[in-house]
């Protein structure tokens, strides 16, 4: 295999903060603050800082104003957040968000459960939220769920995923990023998925976000960057899963990326050791050791 199948860069989506945070443990706001600011100055581009979703469906967020406001910003850092509906995004544009992100499903059943409308009303919902993101010049991104599998409704078609992908896209989300949520996916599929997607989407509007409940995160991300897929969402110390599908685990942690890319010679622009450290500080507040091979085996590299 030669190198030349790969992106020679790659923009790597810090989603620990949010997609990670909120489902864990609650922590302290102050906490929050500190790992987004780790963060910032370990050379990652993008961290997802919070998520304006109602605090009655996602408490561990409902301090994301807070966060928003109190975290040191760093110039080249883009601080982005969840935003459903237009009023979490009139709060997200009070908090000085400089990107904002919506998020539907591939299957009718997940998107039921997940944000009680059929997916044809969440786009519908999503308009008047993407236009006020454009009035206030705050780039949209789209997360699909459910792209490889559904809890509910079992395997999902390439096609499906397409076409929902496509309508993203159109209703002006300049990136959509591809989420296998229950993390049951391998190579093979994404494989297949990809080669749909791609055939409607240019690579750079494309993101994947592969959550590790099976272990095979890694091995999709690396299929993707062999398809020349360049955007990457992971999440410090493997922190998260997802509070509505049942069992499912971490996103692939951002040093596992991190180590990986620096192997097949693919420039991130971030520093694994200060990611990693950001990563223990934020699991000694949770009790818990990261899910990452890669930062269990640098801290006893280490000898920390
Ligand atoms: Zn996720």
């Amino acid at each position: 295999m030669t190198k030349a199948l790969f992106p020679s860069s790659i923009n790597i989506v810090e989603v620990g903060p949010r997609d990670g945070l909120q489902n864990e443990a609650p922590v302290p706001t102050q906490a929050k603050i500190e790992l987004i600011n780790q963060l910032s100055l370990s050379g990652l581009t993008h961290i997802e800082a919070g998520s304006f979703v109602s605090p009655k469906w996602v408490p561990q967020m409902a301090d994301s104003q807070q966060v928003l406001t109190q975290i040191t910003r760093h110039v080249d850092v883009c601080y982005s957040a969840l935003t459903p509906n237009v009023q979490g995004l009139e709060l997200a544009l009070q908090s000085n968000v400089d990107q904002v992100a919506i998020f539907t499903s591939v299957s009718e059943s997940f998107c039921q459960h997940n944000i009680n409308c059929s997916i044809e009303d969440s786009l519908e919902r999503f308009s008047p939220v993407i236009k006020l993101a454009k009035q206030n010049g705050r780039p949209i991104r789209g997360y699909l769920s459910c792209v490889l599998d559904c809890p509910y409704e079992g395997e999902t078609s390439p096609q499906r995923v397409k076409e929902v992908t496509k309508r993203l896209l159109d209703l002006g989300c300049y990136q959509v990023s591809l989420g296998d949520t229950v993390g049951t996916g391998t190579p093979l599929r994404v494989e297949s998925m990809l080669k749909e997607v791609l055939s409607i989407a240019q690579p750079e509007q494309i993101a994947v976000h592969f959550h590790n409940t099976w272990g095979q995160a890694l091995a999709n991300v690396y299929q993707a960057l062999r398809m020349g897929i360049h955007t990457v969402d992971s999440s410090v110390a493997g922190l998260g899963g997802c509070p509505y599908a049942n069992g499912a685990s971490g996103n692939v942690a951002t040093e596992e990326i991190l180590y990986l890319c620096q192997g097949l010679g693919i420039e991130t622009g971030a520093d694994l050791e200060r990611v990693a450290r950001a990563g223990w500080q934020i699991c000694r507040q949770l009790n818990k050791s990261p899910t990452s091979n890669v930062s269990i085996a640098l801290q006893s590299q280490l000898k920390l």
